[in-house]
């Protein structure tokens, strides 16, 4: 089997895990190009800078008592098939791990499932627009699937929107969160638009209205733990 391919590596977060320190292993590779990716340097399967996995995995080794967790992050983790012995090989050190996932490459999703400890996994937007920012058919019912999954688990999770003010509305936003509410969903983030090209006035006048008092108190009564991430 092909070693995973990892496009960089975080010692140490206190953000990506909650309530733990970890480590993060950036794994390169994504099938889409969402406008606002933060990591667009990861969204190749390749790259020239990929640190080899027996390099990480011996730097994860090295700090397994300064850590208590793991996160395997992306890019998207799950598009590389190796993913799964990299969570084995952490868990054989007694750390805890975590996993952000796109949702759309369900069987991988699966088979890594009980081996994680807390996932945090990205919602586009309603399940029916998926193709508006993947551009890919259908891949709202896969994400619709790997969602149902993951609350039929008992593993801890977090649901989570990044802001794409060309794409959402309000509205759209609402109906969405209406949507994994109904499913079930408890824990749900909504991430502010973060463009580099965007000056700090642009930004906040696109993010604003979604955050608004209004809007924040209609997803405070859908969830149990609503989460905004204005900053
Ligand atoms: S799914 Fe995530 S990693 Fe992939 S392009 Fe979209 S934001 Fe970037």
């Amino acid at each position: 089997m092909d070693e995973l391919v990892v496009g960089g590596f975080l010692p140490v977060t206190t953000i990506d895990f909650p309530d733990r320190l970890a480590c993060v292993v950036f794994c390169q590779g994504c099938m889409w190009r969402c406008a606002y990716c933060h990591n667009a340097d990861l969204q190749s399967a390749v790259s020239k800078s990929a640190i080899p996995w027996g390099e990480v995995f011996a730097k994860i080794e090295s700090r397994k008592h300064l850590v208590q967790a793991v996160v395997f992050s992306g890019g998207e983790p799950l598009m590389q098939p190796a993913v799964v012995d990299g969570v084995k090989q952490v868990k054989s050190l007694g750390l805890s791990v975590g996993l952000h996932t796109n949702g759309v490459q369900y069987e991988t999703f699966r088979v890594v499932l009980p081996m994680l400890d807390w996932v945090g996994m990205d919602i586009k937007t309603t399940f029916s627009d998926y193709h508006k920012i993947t551009g890919q058919a259908g891949s709202g019912e896969i994400v619709k699937k790997s969602l149902a999954l993951l609350l039929n688990s008992e593993i801890a999770y977090e649901t989570r929107t990044t802001i794409s003010p060309g794409v959402h509305t309000v509205s759209d936003i609402l109906t969405m969160a209406g949507e994994i509410a109904a499913m079930g969903v408890d824990t749900f983030a909504l991430q502010a638009y973060r463009a580099a090209r965007d000056d700090l006035y642009t930004l906040e006048t696109k993010n604003a209205p979604f955050f608004s008092k209004e809007v924040t108190d209609k997803l405070k009564a859908l969830f149990k733990r609503y989460i905004p991430r204005h900053h």
